[in-house]
This record gives C-alpha cells, sequence and structure tokens, in this order.
C-alpha cells in the first residue's frame, strides 16, 4: 500500500474517520452482564480471529448441566456462551478463543456459539422470552463488535453448518421475532411467532436399512428401509425420537432427511388396530395408542396405509386427526 504523504491525511482522512468513531460510539452498546464464568479447557487457543457468525445451539438439557459438562475431561465440547431459562448468561470459553461446537472445524474458527437451555424438537424451550431476549442481547453485542452482519446468513442455527448432523435449535425457534430482536436491540416489540413453520416434523430415512432402537445408543428393535418415513418428536444428541409398531423408538439422524407436506396422523382412540389391509376382515397386526404420530403413505377410501414398522400397516381414519407436516 502506498503511504500518504502527511499532508495529505488532512480533511479527506480525518473527518471520515472521526464520523465513524462518532457512530461506532452510538451503535456500540456494552456487553451484557455475565452472571458466571466458567471457562472450559476443551477450546484451541488463539491470540486473534476473524469471527463472522454466530451460531445458535440448544443445550438437548439444562443450563448448569452443559456449563458442567463443557468442564468434564471426556466431553470434548464447548461453547462460548450458555444462557438459561431465566436469561442468565456464563461465558465457557472466551471470544478470542475456538469453542468446539459446530462439529465443522471452519465453522468452529470463525464463529461465535451460543448455547440455550432446553431441547430442539420442544416448541416449549422458546416460551421463556428473557433466554431469547438475553441471546438476541448477547447476538447484537457481538454483531456490533466484530462487525458481523445482522442477517441470517452469519446468524445461523447449527443445523445450517454443512457437514454435520445436529438440527438444532430445530424447528420451533422463532428466527424472525429474534432477528427483530437482534436487530432492533432493546427498543424491539415482540412480534408473532406464528410466521414459523409449524406441524408435525416427518423425517424419511436415507440408509437401505436402518436400525431402530429403544432409546439413544439402545438395544436393535429392527431395521427399517430406506424411504419409511416417521414424525420426529423429539430430538437429542443426533437421535430422533419416533412412534414405531406403537412404541417409542428412537433413529440415528445421521440417515434421515426432513420432508414437507406429508399427512400425519394422530391417534385419538386409545387403542386402534392395525391391519394388513384396509378392512376389517384383514388381519390384524398390531394396534398403536393414543396420541401416536404416525406418516400417511396414501388413503383408500376412510382407510389409511401408513408407515407402521419394517412393513407398513392401515388403520380406520375415523380414530386420528390429520395435520399436514411443515
Ligand atoms: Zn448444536
Amino acid at each position: 500500500m502506498l503511504r500518504p504523504a502527511i499532508s495529505k491525511i488532512n480533511r479527506s482522512f480525518w473527518i471520515p474517520s472521526l464520523l465513524l468513531l462518532i457512530s461506532s460510539f452510538l451503535s456500540a452498546q456494552t456487553k451484557p452482564t455475565l452472571d458466571d464464568t466458567q471457562l472450559s479447557q476443551h477450546h484451541t487457543v488463539r491470540n486473534s480471529r476473524t469471527i463472522n457468525k454466530v451460531i445458535i445451539h440448544t443445550i438437548e438439557g439444562s443450563y448448569r448441566g452443559a456449563i458442567r459438562y463443557f468442564q468434564m475431561n471426556r466431553s470434548r465440547v464447548s461453547a462460548h456462551y450458555c444462557i438459561s431459562e431465566k436469561g442468565e448468561l456464563t461465558q465457557c470459553v472466551l471470544d478470542k478463543n475456538i469453542a468446539w461446537h459446530a462439529g465443522n472445524w471452519s465453522y468452529n474458527e470463525t464463529s461465535i456459539g451460543i448455547e440455550h437451555e432446553g431441547y430442539a424438537g420442544r416448541s416449549s424451550t422458546w416460551t421463556h422470552d428473557a433466554m431469547l431476549r438475553k441471546s438476541a442481547e448477547l447476538t447484537r453485542y457481538l454483531c456490533l463488535k466484530y462487525n458481523i452482519p445482522m442477517d441470517r446468513q452469519h446468524i445461523i442455527g447449527h443445523v445450517e453448518v454443512p457437514n454435520q448432523s445436529h438440527w438444532d435449535p430445530g424447528p420451533h425457534f422463532p428466527w424472525n421475532y429474534y432477528m427483530t430482536l437482534v436487530r432492533q436491540g432493546s427498543t424491539a416489540t415482540p412480534v408473532p411467532t406464528a410466521t414459523n413453520p409449524t406441524g408435525p416434523d416427518v423425517i424419511e430415512t436415507t440408509a437401505s436399512w436402518l436400525n431402530v432402537r429403544t432409546g439413544i445408543w439402545g438395544t436393535r428393535l429392527s431395521s427399517i428401509p430406506r424411504g419409511s418415513r416417521f414424525v420426529r418428536l423429539e430430538s437429542q444428541r443426533g437421535w430422533a425420537r419416533i412412534n414405531w409398531r406403537g412404541r417409542t423408538a428412537w433413529l440415528s439422524e445421521k440417515y434421515v432427511r426432513s420432508v414437507s407436506g406429508t399427512t400425519v396422523h394422530t391417534v385419538t382412540t386409545s387403542k386402534l388396530n392395525v391391519r394388513k389391509g384396509p378392512s376389517t376382515r384383514r388381519s390384524r397386526i398390531g394396534h398403536v395408542r393414543r396420541g401416536q404420530k404416525y406418516v400417511e403413505i396414501r388413503p383408500s377410501g376412510s382407510w389409511s396405509k401408513f408407515w407402521y414398522s419394517s412393513v407398513p400397516g392401515w388403520f380406520h381414519g375415523s380414530y386420528t386427526h390429520t395435520e399436514n407436516s411443515r
């Protein structure tokens, strides 16, 4: 770069710089008050780094649990900040250092990770306004401090990080509301969150045969063919809970993708027979229970063919409530 002669560093340089300085004083806000600092040893030290993203996570558990977990030798994970439902804020990794949260090294290197108490699969997680507001206040502060654009290309969910298997903060995270809070700061008034997609979250299996288990890494119950569809009831540590053959079961989310626009049945009677075909004369192969959710393959009169287990089943539609997946 050419070094300008001293005499040329006059108005053309100083006036814009002065304006920039004044405007950054006006727009900068102070760091949200930390309730605690509990530094995790799981991080990579940097003297300085480029920070150009904020990544939103859910803990899949409690605030205190996450802070504790980040300090355990075996965990090998961390995030810069944890926020509780009440809006408490703890720093676990300093901003200048790389936390291990994104499951993708180049994203880890250039981001700040914020963990939120609760679960990606539960809409109730985001009814805690104090948490959302504290989080947005923090994100706004980080954006102003590190010059991160306040848009959805730079403020992203863990789910949007490529080449990793997590889906947090999940389908219920109120992005529109959150981004309004980030952009407008504490002056923002709440906006309805109804603009977010609603309805059951349907997943389809992508492995040729995928194991169905009793829990996360639980006993294998069976395996289901590629293209099977189930409602994801919740997500934990990369596993999806589903209704399968009248019970609850779990699938690894490494081998599923989301599908939209399918019909989902919720069983409204205590015990509903499942048959081999669309008639009470066809043999009974099992039953499903009240509250369980299954994905329709196709209807036939008042009967519905649905993903029951490794083989499809049929039930009578007068004992279910239907809705469209998101
Ligand atoms: Zn995450």
